[in-house]
Formats: C-alpha cells, structure tokens, sequence
C-alpha cells in the first residue's frame, strides 16, 4: 500500500503568448487556441511548466519552468539576473518543450528532493521521447512509474482532466488586466514569467485548495469518494467585492484576493512587490 502523499500525478502544461506588434499581445494558455489563429508574421513565445500533485491534495515540490531560449541556450548574464523563488526551477530548450535530457534535469531537481518515502508511486502520461524506454526512472530507489498511455491523456490525468485549467486562472487574469489597464509589465519577459509561476504555485499551496486538488483525482477516476464540497481559483481569488486594495494607503483597483491571508490586493501589491507566503 502505497501513503497518499506518495501517490503523485506529474504533467506539463504549455504557455503560448502571441505577439501582434510590440505593443499588443493576445494570450492563449492552450495550444489549441494558438495554431488556428498563426500566421506567418507573428511571434510564438512559449514555455512550459510542470508541476507535482499528491493523492492527499497538496502540490509537491517545485514547478519546473522551461523558457523558450534561442538555440535551446541562455545567455549568461540572463541566467544570472534570472528570478528566482524557492518554488521554481527553471531551465530551457529552443522549443520551449521539454527534451528527454530536460526530463532528467526535472527528476533531479524537482522530483527526487521532495520524495519523502519510501515508496512513490508516479503517474504521468507517456511524452514523447522521455517514455520508460530511456529508462529515466529505473535507478530511483522505490519509485513506480506508470506510465498512462498517450491517448487516454485526457481523460486519466488528474492534472489534466482538472489542475491545469485552475493553474491557469491567475495567469489568464493578470494578462487581461495588464492589456485593459494599459500596464507597463511585459507578460513575456522572462522574470516576470517565472515571478508569475512562482506566485501561482504559492496561491494554489494554500491549504484552502486540498479539496480541489483531490477532486482532480475523483474526477480522474483515482478517489472512490468526492472529496466533498471545495471553491475553485475563481472563487477563492477572484469572488470578491472589494473594489480597493486592502494596503494601507494604497487606493489601486482590487485585483486578486490572496488564498493565504485573505487580503484583497491591486497588481502591484500582488504582482510587482511578490505577495509571497
Ligand atoms: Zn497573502
Ligand atoms: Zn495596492
């Protein structure tokens, strides 16, 4: 029998942002959305993110955040001045997708520091070229890997069938704050990607989303009870009233409600200063 904190589901989710010209930029968390509007005189930037989830609800270690880098390299002095926050780890490919040798950076940096027993089960869908067959999880003491058959993705994930789309909640709305406001912060910009995805990770930590998170496994199938009633992102963050930021002096537009400590914050409380718990 396996602990249900040792019951992990890992997925990659991919970002694409659009570039129009230098000043608009649409915004698309699924790939989908993208391809059929491309066109020739346009500008992908994408980057994919990976992240961990229990059986017991909670999200396990850091996310692992892969930029689009030309020539899959980064410049020195950009990996230098990189942002960094103890829940991310970042690296990067010319695609922005995760290469088989990415893979093995993620199990080295994300996943083996937060095994905390001695049996893991793993469940992740079969990407292509990081399959069992390059034998990436073999040598992990006490570790199954089971691998869920490339068709059935979206269906059997539960991260997929229901994590990633609350994931994306927040990046979706800062973006379209920042486009209808007009605001001065370039969504594409390495750092504030990796800010973004940092404080991401840290709203949906918050203990006030154990039960979405277990909902993800029922409705994948891997929970034989719903785990009762639970708010979405949505809610927890965004179902508020409030029209000002709660800081003292500050009169900016409410913009997120923080899933810590419950304060109602405007952008650059939120995002610019990095309300981190
Ligand atoms: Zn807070
Ligand atoms: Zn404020």
């Amino acid at each position: 029998m396996y602990n249900q904190h040792s019951i992990l589901n890992t997925d990659q989710s991919a970002f694409e942002f659009e570039m129009h010209s230098t000043r608009t930029l649409s915004y698309a968390g699924e790939k989908n959305t993208v391809s059929s509007v491309r066109s020739t005189n346009k500008i992908t930037h994408r980057y994919t993110v990976q992240a961990t989830i229990n059986l017991a609800g909670q999200v396990v270690g850091p996310v692992f955040v892969c930029l689009q880098e030309k020539n899959g390299v980064m410049d020195e002095c950009v990996r230098k001045n990189l942002f960094r926050a103890d829940n991310i780890v970042t690296n990067c490919s010319a695609s922005g997708k995760l290469t088989t040798l990415l893979i093995r950076f993620w199990i080295d940096n994300c996943l083996l520091p937060s095994i905390r027993h001695s049996r893991t089960l793993l469940l992740s869908d079969s990407w292509k070229g990081q399959g069992d067959k390059h034998g990436l999880y073999d040598k992990i003491k006490g570790l199954k890997h089971l691998e869920i058959p490339f068709k059935t993705t979206s269906k059997v994930q539960p991260l997929d069938v229901f994590f990633y789309r609350q994931w994306k909640v927040i990046p979706r709305r800062l973006h379209d704050r920042i486009l209808l406001d007009g605001m001065d912060i370039d969504a594409t910009e390495r750092n504030n990607i990796l800010k973004l995805q940092s404080l991401v990770h840290n709203q949906i930590s918050s203990s006030i989303f154990t039960s979405m998170i277990k909902y993800a496994w029922f409705k994948a199938g891997y929970l034989d009870t719903h785990p009762g009633p639970f708010k979405t992102v949505t809610e927890v963050c965004f179902g508020f009233d409030d029209i000002e930021c709660h800081i003292r002096d500050c009169n900016l537009c409410s913009f997120i409600r923080c899933s810590h400590c419950g304060h109602v914050l405007c952008v650059e409380h939120f995002f610019n200063n990095y309300h981190f718990h």
